[in-house]
């Protein structure tokens, strides 16, 4: 079919596009032995990148099409991968990363082993939440058939993305490798999604696969009780209407980590006679001009926020107690071109390539992670890749505060980039250089009528509080009690070292019942991009689900020893981190909780905790 668009727009559109990705949909489409020859996109130089490019002008000129490539067979599929990043990987990385590209419709989804059995009368399963979390376990139990219930306490479905409407709100991972697999060549208006558009995302999703229709909005679970005499979960929530209560015969907990806003309680608050406004409270009538704002965060949220407000306000107070390693990214805030959507609609194979480079930019971040002692020893900070991006990010600060040393010594951290959760710069050094910015580092006493005090006795008088200071994070699927067996509550059976779990999703006690982005689930630094993820791991609780129908049971859990065993193993593996060592500054990570302990993440290599999240180990369950 010939193209209807002239070839001045495709060439524009190749241009723009991510090379790697053009060269590897070339080449799936044509074996042209001249590009499987042609370095990955970072070395192309003027002449290769020009034949890489008007090759591709002159196929799409003749065959751009919005079909949707067949997934090739397993040898031709890892042979397009190693081309794709210049390396032979191993088995155990193409089995974490053969779906990554996502050729096949449902990725990761768990299926029945003959046909869907009939179901025990009644059998219903209970989702809590409805983020991408619990999105992902809906669409599930839709390919499964399973009838289900999805309980969210608010009105609307997104989750975190429902909450959060600050300015400038948005996603600081790529969209491509935040959006789900089976949803093809969706097409974002900015490279970094902003925070409604993502919002609009998952609201498509609900509705598209059907997941909307099974939820119940405005139910905040209050309560779920484990019935061991009938294996079944008794689920009381509070509703506009009053109290109601259903029945489930297993739970998917999808409430996330950031549910909670974390309120600082310094002293006085009560007595600050402005406005105190967590970024979760944030509405559009908020009117900044003129006033004078104390930002009290520098996380990601507070990053994300201080430009467009100071922009709008009379003088800001940015107040810091750690400094972050805050780095930039290419096309960060910048609309993707039309030229580029179009591209993605007519070249078959770019999205699922495109979506592979970008997530391929995550299978290194472990290196950064582990120390090189031997380097170490010769002076070396950390590691070579590690303190080569403490020096890069150094010099970003450097250039962004115009070699303001006033600035610089207070910006730059005393412990190891990659200690916690990376931040994305929003301007928000270049915004700490204007004339009504002030950062402030000393700690602060209280707040006062006016404003806030700090250590050093100065009083900055604002007229509104901006509390950029995070969520309860540690304190886990609180504050919902959940009673599992023998009347074990699951905040106290955690209340020696912080929650945990096996695979970040099961607890010993608490049959049939999963949690989604559980305790030590996220996978340090990302891993392959969260939303695979939570298809993963609702695929992986399908699994058992399944297995369970199958055998006629109604009852699975984890067995004790194998939760033990699982978290001693996690346990030692995070302590060979950099997260819980002297150089990550653990004391001041909100991955690490109060008992030292890490809590948030996964520390496993990404492709190892893959195979332990898609392979049932089933000598670890009991299905009864
Ligand atoms: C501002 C911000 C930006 C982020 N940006 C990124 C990013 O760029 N990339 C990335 O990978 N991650 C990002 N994250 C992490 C983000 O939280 C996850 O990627 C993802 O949105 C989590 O989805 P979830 O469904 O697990 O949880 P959530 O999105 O938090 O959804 C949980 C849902 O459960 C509901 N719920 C909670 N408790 C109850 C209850 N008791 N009863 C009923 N319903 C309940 C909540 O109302 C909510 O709708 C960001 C987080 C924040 C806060």
């Amino acid at each position: 079919m010939e193209s209807t668009v002239d070839s001045g727009f495709i060439r524009r559109a190749v241009e723009v596009a991510d090379l790697n990705a053009v060269r590897v949909a070339l080449y799936q489409q044509t074996g042209d032995p001249a590009l499987a020859e042609l370095p990955t996109a970072v070395n192309l130089d003027e002449a290769q990148r020009e034949l890489l490019i008007s090759k591709a002008v002159a196929w799409l000129e003749q065959n751009a099409s919005p079909a949707k490539l067949a997934e090739p067979p397993e040898a031709e599929l890892r042979a397009l991968m190693n081309m794709a990043t210049a390396e032979e990987m191993g088995d155990l990385e193409f089995e974490a990363r053969r779906d990554l590209p996502a050729f096949k419709d449902f990725p990761w989804t768990a299926e029945w082993t003959d046909g869907r059995p009939e179901l025990p009368e009644g059998f219903k399963v209970a989702i809590i939440g409805s983020g991408f979390s619990g999105l992902a376990a809906g669409v599930q139990m839709e390919r499964l058939g399973i009838p289900y219930v999805v309980l969210e306490r608010r009105s609307e479905p997104g989750g975190t993305w429902n909450i959060n409407r600050y300015p400038d709100v948005r996603v600081d991972t790529i969209s491509i490798t935040y959006e789900f697999s089976f949803e093809k060549d969706y097409q974002w208006n900015e490279y970094f999604g902003r925070g409604a558009e993502v919002r609009g995302y998952l609201d498509h999703i609900s509705r598209k696969y059907g997941v909307h229709d099974h939820t119940l909005f405005n139910r905040d679970l209050k309560r779920a009780t484990f019935d061991e005499g009938r294996n079944v979960w008794v689920l009381e929530s509070e509703t506009p209407d009053g109290p109601e209560t259903i029945e489930a015969n297993v739970v998917i907990s999808a409430v996330g980590t950031f549910a909670n806003p974390r309120l600082p309680q310094f002293e006085g608050r009560e007595s600050f006679e402005g406005e105190i406004l967590h970024p979760t409270a944030w509405s559009p009538d908020i009117d900044l001009s003129g006033k004078r704002v104390g930002v009290i965060g520098n996380g990601s949220t507070g990053v994300q926020l201080l430009a467009p407000i100071a922009a709008e306000a009379e003088q800001v107070f940015v107040f810091q107690r750690t400094p972050q390693w805050i780095s930039p990214r290419e096309k960060y805030g910048a609309p993707i071109e039309p030229e580029l959507h179009w591209l993605v609609e007519n070249f078959p194979g770019y999205w699922n390539w495109a979506r592979y480079m970008a997530i391929a930019a995550l299978f290194q971040t472990h290196r950064f992670l582990i120390p090189d002692e031997e380097w170490k020893a010769q002076g070396g900070k950390f590691n070579p890749l590690n303190d080569k991006l403490r020096d890069d990010l150094t010099a970003y600060i450097k250039a962004q505060t115009g070699g303001r040393q006033d600035l610089i010594d207070k910006l730059i951290p005393d412990y190891a980039p990659f200690s916690r959760r990376p931040v994305v710069d929003n301007g928000w050094y270049k915004a700490l250089t204007r004339d009504n910015v002030e950062l402030v580092t000393d700690g602060i006493t209280r707040f006062t009528p006016k404003g806030i005090e700090t250590e050093d006795g100065t009083l900055y008088d604002v007229d509104v509080i901006v509390t950029a200071t995070g969520f309860e994070i540690i304190k886990y699927l609180w504050p919902t009690e959940y009673t599992g067996k023998d009347g074990v509550d699951i905040h106290e059976f955690w209340s020696k070292d912080g929650p945990r779990a096996y695979l970040g999703m099961m607890t010993p006690n608490f049959p049939n019942m999963f949690m989604i982005y559980g305790p030590n689930s996220q996978p340090v630094s990302g891993g392959t991009g969260l939303p695979i993820w939570y298809v993963v791991w609702a695929g992986y609780s399908a699994q058992l689900v399944v297995r369970m129908i199958e055998e006629g049971r109604s009852r699975v859990e984890v067995k004790q020893e194998a939760y033990e065993r699982y978290n001693e193993a996690l346990d030692v593996e995070a302590s060979k981190l950099i997260l819980l060592q002297e150089e990550g500054a653990p004391e001041k990570n909100y991955y690490v909780n109060e008992f030292g302990r890490l809590q948030m993440n996964a520390p496993w290599y990404g492709p190892e905790f893959h195979r332990m999240c898609t392979q049932v180990d089933w000598d670890d369950i009991e299905i009864s």
